[in-house]
């Protein structure tokens, strides 16, 4: 028989929590066929008036957070605060950001024609159709919403595939989004496994996918087959780089908190530390104390604990696996190192020195609470390993020479680099958010993801009276040839000399 549900199950203690039905081929299909019929007349509203429905949907989801809170920290594990500031205020500060200026980014552009000046060009943008959205369990409300909102400004029906690891979260968010005034089948979730993601993509018009590098290519390879477009957020190995005149203070508090928020399962974690030789003394002072003073626990049953569980049992696994390579290959645990045993997914928040790229940790993703610190002779060879990766999506450079981090942060192969910060610019909308190499292809945010929810459309007029024909209609004279080829010396050729002679045909 094949599986019919997925038994939820809580991260901290291992007790199930509640359960979903799985969508088959043909329930994602039906699903699929509701949201394009009801796109048709959402299309057709006014983005004004699709903006209003979606301002209505940022408050309720501000009434319902302490819903969205508790319904997180108890399927993903993570601390109500990091909810509130990761998932919900970045969302709803999202949606206030894309309302107010869908209608500047989605208005008509024009393009100046440089040469046919009798003609002229415009952009505009129409709504794809259905946008499929496929996420991870990391920040399942916020991953997977985000998206769905610029689809829906954009004109679009949504259909979300979540992750199996947290799929009750989007059916709060299906919930919420209606009681905004979405309408019902324009905004549908299937449940399930890879298959279920693998139906989505046979029945949208581009994918947004979320997740790991290996499910990245599948899902590219579809979408390929199928020629619709796909947006592909991957993993990331960012590396922090900590200058010989960094403010170690900042610097120390920056890696602790880039290192294990959400229990360090962030894409965009600090996951390698690359330290100059003559502040690692300093910054080993300041950062053994701090990450020996997070308190690991079940975010459900006490407010001030700082790292909650993995999110499953999966990814403790790896964690586990990264942490013993490291270690039988020489690197020195200053803090944690441990399981910590249990019915829940736990790890103890661990830092590491003595570090070396042999190591797994310093090359594959992490994805857990552990900060690496490896140390460095000088910024090139900083710069070197940094680039090393086969990912590309965030990194950090630590300095109190801005103008020389950003030199620095000008030479790493990511996305995004940020100079005596971490994390934070994905709670910046306007910021595009996306990596370079295996961490993925294309943007979330930024207003060019907006305009990718929509089919970029091109309108070609005559801005004077028309000629009765072109020059270079039928009929073809004996001379239009000589003639085309004086006119384009004379137009497109390089120096005065050249264009008398083409003009002058000596
Ligand atoms: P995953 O690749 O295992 O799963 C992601 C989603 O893909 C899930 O919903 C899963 O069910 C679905 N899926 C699996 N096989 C599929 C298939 N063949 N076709 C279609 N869908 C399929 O990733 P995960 O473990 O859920 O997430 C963790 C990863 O996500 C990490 O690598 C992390 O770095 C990455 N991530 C990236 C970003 C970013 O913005 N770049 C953000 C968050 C997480």
């Amino acid at each position: 028989m094949p599986e019919t549900h997925i038994e939820v199950c809580s991260p901290a203690t291992g007790e199930p929590i509640g359960s979903v039905a799985i969508a088959n081929a043909e329930d994602v299909a039906a699903a699929a066929a509701r949201a394009r019929a009801a796109q048709v007349e959402w299309g057709a509203r006014t983005l004004e008036e699709r903006c209003a429905v979606l301002r209505q949907v940022k408050n309720v989801i501000i009434e319902r957070t302490d819903d969205i809170c508790d319904l997180l920290s108890k399927e993903q594990g993570k601390p109500k605060v990091e909810a509130m500031v990761h998932e919900v205020i970045n969302l709803v500060d999202l949606i206030h950001y894309f309302t107010s200026q869908a209608d500047r980014i989605l208005s008509p552009e024009p393009i100046a024609l440089h040469l046919l000046k009798h003609r002229a060009s415009y952009l505009h943008w129409k709504p794809r159709g259905l946008i499929g959205i496929i996420g991870p369990w990391n920040f399942p409300f916020n991953i997977c919403n985000g998206p769905a909102v610029t689809a829906l400004i954009g004109g679009n029906a949504v259909i979300v595939k979540p992750s199996e690891f947290t799929p009750m979260v989007q059916d709060l968010a299906r919930e919420i989004f209606i009681a905004g005034g979405v309408p019902e089948d324009l905004f549908q979730v299937v449940h399930g496994y890879g298959e279920t993601g693998s139906a989505v993509i046979d029945n949208v018009d581009m994918i947004e996918f979320t997740g790991s590098v290996v499910t990245g290519k599948k899902v590219a390879a579809r979408c390929g087959e199928r020629l619709i477009p796909c947006v592909t957020e991957l993993g990331g190995k960012a590396p922090a780089l900590v200058l010989a005149d960094a403010n170690i203070d900042r610097t120390a508090g920056a890696l602790t908190w880039g290192g294990f928020a959400n229990c360090g399962q962030v894409c965009a974690s600090v996951e390698r530390v690359l330290v100059h030789k003559s502040v690692l003394p300093a910054l080993l002072d300041k950062l053994v104390p701090k990450v020996a003073a997070l308190k690991p626990g079940n975010t459900q049953e006490d407010d001030t604990v700082q790292i909650g569980p993995l999110n499953n049992r999966r990814q403790r696994d790896i964690v586990q696996s990264r942490v013993e390579d490291a270690v039988a290959k020489g690197a020195r645990v200053l803090v944690g190192g441990n399981i910590i045993e249990g019915p829940g997914n736990f790890f103890e928040p661990t830092l590491l020195a003595d570090v070396t790229a042999d190591m797994d940790i310093m090359s594959q993703e992490t994805f857990g609470p552990v900060l690496p610190i490896m140390v460095m002779d000088d910024e090139d060879s900083m710069i070197a390993e940094a680039n090393r990766s086969h990912l590309g999506l965030l990194a950090y450079v630590f300095s109190a020479n801005t103008g020389r981090a950003r030199q620095i942060a000008e030479r790493i192969e990511a996305g995004t680099v940020m100079v005596n910060d971490v994390l934070s610019t994905h709670g910046m909308p306007e910021t595009p958010w996306g990596g370079v190499k295996e961490s993925g292809v294309g943007h979330t945010h930024g207003d060019d993801s907006l305009r990718h929810m929509c089919q970029q459309r091109h309108v070609n007029y005559d801005r004077l009276p028309p000629m009765r024909r072109e020059p270079y209609w039928y009929p073809y004279g004996p001379n239009l040839y000589g003639l085309f080829k004086r006119v384009m010396g004379v137009l497109l050729g390089s120096g005065i000399a050249n264009k008398l002679r083409w003009l002058t045909g000596r």
